[in-house]
């Protein structure tokens, strides 16, 4: 069974804004925070983000990242 990391609070991973380098807040995990009932905007997340639909085979847990400082948000693909 694979566990992702950060869902699971095993480890804590660390990722940067890439504008002003400000660590990013782990938002959790982008299903839970779209909720699912929302599709519309999960369609629009996986436009923008390549291969997003081949992660729930490949284990990975896709996070949303939010830059509290210039609001940027990212989304992050954890291995489990
Ligand atoms: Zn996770
Ligand atoms: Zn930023």
């Amino acid at each position: 069974m694979n566990v992702c990391p950060l869902c699971n609070g095993l480890r804590a991973l660390y990722f940067f804004c890439p504008h002003c380098r400000t660590e990013l807040e782990d938002q959790g995990k982008v299903t839970d925070y779209f909720g699912p009932y929302s599709p519309y905007m999960e369609i629009d997340r996986m436009k923008q983000v390549d291969g997003y639909e081949t992660t729930w085979r490949n284990h990975e847990c896709v996070h949303l990242f939010y830059c509290p400082y210039c609001g940027e948000e990212e989304v992050r693909f954890i291995k489990e």
